[in-house]
């Protein structure tokens, strides 16, 4: 067909549907799409691996069994529990999995001890930003991996929101160099913890409600944790002298919602569908919702502080690089599948890097400086 004829065509297509519609020997030949709607009610449980109300993630699962709750007209109630209230926050794999609640709401790295390869499906350090990671899951074959890792689990995974890029995190003293990060002690969970342990650093593993205190105690010298507005909430900008930029251990990081399989599966279909919208809505919601939230709080923390903002040298970032390159390989070389999914997330983060330097890259260099 030539150019010219598919504009017509396409054009032609979108205004006469309506008409042949309604003139067809005047009968409805629109497609049928009614179905039987029962009146059954659901009752589910929601077990969530954030503090009860956490600002964005918990708020996105309350809101998540609010729109349910609208789309389905009150026939499906979801009710939201914080990490601990039901089962304990890393526990939510598990209480999915068996079923002893219906759906969940977690971080897919959280169970990396369970299937080395969910991570993948989280976060890499040096791995894809919230754009990419949404390519690749929705568009680019991840979530067929993603929901084939987890089957056997009997859980259906979708994803469920993105932090965007998280910052690099707080620091007492400035790192100029490696020789910065030999014995540092940071709390760094998962692949980025492994990778500043290569780097001669010491990641530690500190509950989120006693980071304040033990960096204000000199317990840890640095810490990570999300971005401005979680990070203003806990009050590091009035301990730590350095926010660094960027967060090369989190560029992007995915939140799942899990959903135990036998359970979805058996709900009518109209239900299983307002799930699914519901959960692409939150996707969308809490990635813009991190995105307005840490422009705004870094304006305040920078008008109510004296930090001051850092970016990591250039060749620690490369030092990094190089370190997280050997991670990745031990988690590929430790199972089948982590191969299978980490070749199809690196071709698609190599793949979409080549567009992004073409586009985004240089419109931030250019455009947005
Ligand atoms: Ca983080």
């Amino acid at each position: 067909m030539k150019r010219k004829d598919f504009f017509k065509g396409a054009a032609l297509g979108i205004i006469s549907l309506p008409f042949a519609i309604k003139t067809c020997g005047g009968q409805n030949v629109a497609q049928d799409t009614s179905t039987n709607i029962s009146g059954k009610k659901y009752k589910w449980k929601m077990v969530t691996t954030w503090p009860p109300n956490f600002p964005v993630l918990g708020e996105g699962c309350s809101l998540f069994a609010k729109w349910v709750k609208e789309m389905s007209g009150g026939r499906m109630e979801i009710k939201v529990y914080g990490g601990g209230e039901l089962v304990p926050a890393l526990e939510v794999f598990n209480a999915v999995s068996s079923g002893a609640a219906e759906c969940g709401s977690g971080c897919a790295y959280y169970w990396a001890g369970i299937e080395p390869s969910a991570q993948f499906f989280a976060s890499v350090p040096f791995g894809m930003n919230a754009q990419q990671m949404n390519a690749w899951i929705l568009s680019g074959g991840g979530l067929e991996l993603w929901e084939e890792l987890y089957d056997k689990h009997n859980l259906i995974p979708m994803p469920g929101g993105n932090t965007g890029v998280q910052m690099g995190g707080w620091f007492r003293r400035e790192i100029n160099s490696m020789a910065d990060l030999q014995g540092l002690k940071m709390r760094m969970p998962g692949l980025g913890g492994k990778v500043l342990a290569k780097a001669g650093g010491n990641p530690i593993l500190i509950a989120g409600g006693e980071l304040y205190t033990s960096l204000e105690r000199g317990v840890i010298d640095a810490t990570e944790w999300i971005g401005p507005y979680h990070d203003y909430i806990m009050g590091f900008h009035q301990i730590a002298d350095y926010y660094y930029s960027p967060g090369w251990h989190e560029a992007g990081t995915t939140l799942e919602m899990l959903f135990n399989k036998e359970k979805f599966n058996a709900l009518p279909e109209d239900l299983q569908a307002i799930m699914r919208a519901a959960a692409a809505r939150l996707n969308i919601w809490m990635l813009s919702e991190f995105e307005a939230k840490n422009t705004l709080y870094l304006k305040k923390i920078l008008a109510e502080s004296k930090v001051q903002i850092r970016e990591f040298p250039q060749d620690v970032l490369n030092q990094l690089k190089q370190y997280t390159d050997e991670v990745v390989a031990e988690v590929v070389a430790s199972d089948d599948f982590a191969k299978k999914a980490y070749e199809s997330y690196n071709n698609f983060r190599n793949e979409a890097v080549e567009w992004s330097k073409l586009t985004e890259k240089v419109f931030y260099n250019k455009i947005q400086m």
